[in-house]
């Protein structure tokens, strides 16, 4: 699974409320941590459902 921000990212905050390992707020945008993505894949998909404007793109799975 390969997991990316796009630019739409306005740094709320909600991916790393919901999965901290792999997502990081800094300043006004979401980073991801590509290490801690495997085990963390359930998650991350929970991420980007709730993400409000959908800037958590998921590959490979
Ligand atoms: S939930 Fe979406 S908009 Fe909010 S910080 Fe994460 S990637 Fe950015």
């Amino acid at each position: 699974m390969h997991v990316s921000i796009s630019s739409n990212c306005v740094g709320c905050g909600a991916c790393s409320a919901i999965n901290p390992e792999v997502f990081e707020i800094t300043g006004n945008f979401a980073i991801v941590n590509p290490h801690l993505v495997c085990g963390n894949e359930d998650s991350c998909i929970d991420a980007a459902i709730e993400c409000p404007v959908k800037a958590i793109n998921i590959d490979g799975f």
